[in-house]
């Protein structure tokens, strides 16, 4: 299995290289130079199957052979083995037509452990054979970075260092990060904004020395390995509802274009999938691009549901690079266009292709408390954070065959949103049990001025590789 970029100037890799890289030379997204084909009768043959062998026969043909099958069986029964429930990621009926897939049920409460807690003992094995070491650095606003410190936590050959605003979290978010006491996790409470940690840990890639001494990497969402561990669930879900003899239409609150790029995937390797439906909030680019053709940038406005406040979705780009046709050069002038007027647009029939698979839907805030309040109602007593009541809004006005099962992809745990979850249903959401005594936990952080040097010194300071290098 090779990849490609979508800019076509990177080299082509294979898949150990394409997991450290993460982002392409060209500044393209690496996807499969083609997708992998399940057959019927393959599809057929998961029905039954543990969560964690679905995810073994769906990904073992994007490894081209990198990992031994074995090897590869033991880190995805591990990952999944620190999920909450023995379904790994179960699916809840909401009413007759509808299903929610509970993707929540991992260290941190949200989706992205599905693909990070596989990604981080995927670094960890690849760099062992490699013999080499790599340093993490990240900055978070608060929502992201734990899961990044949980799929990197005691991993022999990485090291992690998250920014994140000094005060500007809420203490759940801080705490999920701090409280993991681990040798090789680094939490650094910046003086500064979200964007000054951003900015830093871009002074800190763009500082060619220091990088190559470091090892610095990234397990952000265009990481591939990551897409390719999302597409494991549309298989298990689609299966559950007795694909491939019967389509199924999934929808996915959507950010980053990550979680519905993978459905899209899961698609193309031949599941029978009806309609991909993506769920925007009032930052509602994609709801846009899909009603008109044109990709324009607007200021993000916070809402109840902050992962999917975006102004750009990065892994739209590997649509994108289909929809014209895997023109690298297309693609390029397309991000071009989209930098200098904060826009580019596709043509009539690229945008009837779109729509021949994707439909969209938009829930303001107001709205979504009204679905959680609804949901909460007409289950008597089910709870779903705004994130997933976006999708159930979503799922209900898009065009979709009514025979047709729709899955609602569960993004969060509504004890993530406990304030909102509790004003739309009178009841305060509670965290599950491994998180139960979060407030009791010790703490460990480092203040650090805004200051690029001061940052170096810190991580020079305490990284592995930087010992080895030295
Ligand atoms: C990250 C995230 C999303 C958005 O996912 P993308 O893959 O970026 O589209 C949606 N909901 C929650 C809770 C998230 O954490």
């Amino acid at each position: 299995m090779k990849y490609v970029s979508t800019r076509g100037q990177a080299p082509v890799l294979g898949f150990e290289e394409v997991l450290l890289a993460g982002l392409a030379r060209d500044g393209g997204l690496y996807v499969p130079e083609s997708w992998p084909q399940f057959s019927a009768d393959e599809i057929r043959a998961m029905r039954g199957l543990p969560y964690s062998e679905i995810a073994v026969r769906v990904m073992l043909p994007f490894l081209g052979g990198a990992i031994a099958e074995d090897d590869f069986r033991a880190i995805v029964t591990d990952a999944y083995a620190s999920f909450d429930h023995a379904a790994v990621v179960p699916l809840v009926q909401l009413d007759q037509r509808t299903w929610v897939m509970e993707l929540f049920h991992g260290p941190t409460l949200a989706f992205k452990d599905v693909a990070l807690q596989l990604l981080g003992r995927l670094f960890d094995h690849v760099l062992a054979k490699r013999g080499e070491r790599v340093t993490i650095v990240g900055a978070t606003s608060g929502d992201t970075g734990s899961a990044a410190i949980e799929a990197c936590r005691d991993r022999q050959n990485v090291d992690i260092f998250i920014l994140h605003p000094k005060g500007r979290t809420s203490e759940v978010q801080r705490r999920q990060m701090t409280s993991v006491l681990s040798d090789n996790v680094h939490n650094i409470a910046l003086h500064g904004t979200f964007d000054d940690c951003q900015d830093l840990v871009k002074a800190l890639f763009n500082d060619m020395a220091f990088r190559d001494r470091m090892g610095l990497s990234a397990v952000n969402s265009i990481n591939w390995a990551r897409i390719m561990a999302q597409i494991v669930y549309y298989f298990a879900a689609a299966v559950a509802l007795g694909a491939p003899d019967r389509k199924v239409a999934f929808t996915v609150p959507t950010g980053n274009f990550g979680n519905v790029y993978a459905a899209y995937g899961a698609r193309a390797m031949g599941l029978p999938v009806e309609r991909l439906i993506v769920g925007s909030n009032a930052n509602d680019i994609l709801a846009r691009f899909f009603a008109s053709g044109t990709m324009s940038a607007a200021p993000v406005v916070p809402t109840l549901s902050p992962s999917m406040d975006i102004q750009i979705s990065s892994n739209f780009e590997r649509l994108l690079f289909d929809l014209l046709g895997r023109d690298g050069a297309a693609v390029q002038a397309a991000m071009d266009g989209f930098r200098a007027e904060g826009k580019f647009a596709v043509t009539d029939a690229q945008l009837a292709e779109a729509h021949a698979i994707f439909a969209a839907g938009r829930a303001d805030d107001a709205r979504t408390m009204d679905v959680i309040k609804e949901v909460w109602e007409k289950t008597g007593g089910y709870q779903v954070d705004p994130h997933t009541a976006v999708g159930i809004h979503s799922a209900a006005t898009a065009p979709v065959d009514p025979s047709v099962p729709v899955v609602v992809m569960a993004t969060a745990h509504p004890a993530k949103f406990p304030d909102a979850v509790e004003t739309a249903t009178g009841r305060r959401p509670v965290l599950p049990p491994r998180l139960a005594d979060l407030y009791e936990r010790e703490e460990r952080l480092s203040e650090l001025p805004n200051d690029v040097a001061a940052v170096q010194e810190f991580v020079v300071a305490r990284a592995r590789a930087a010992k080895e290098a030295a």
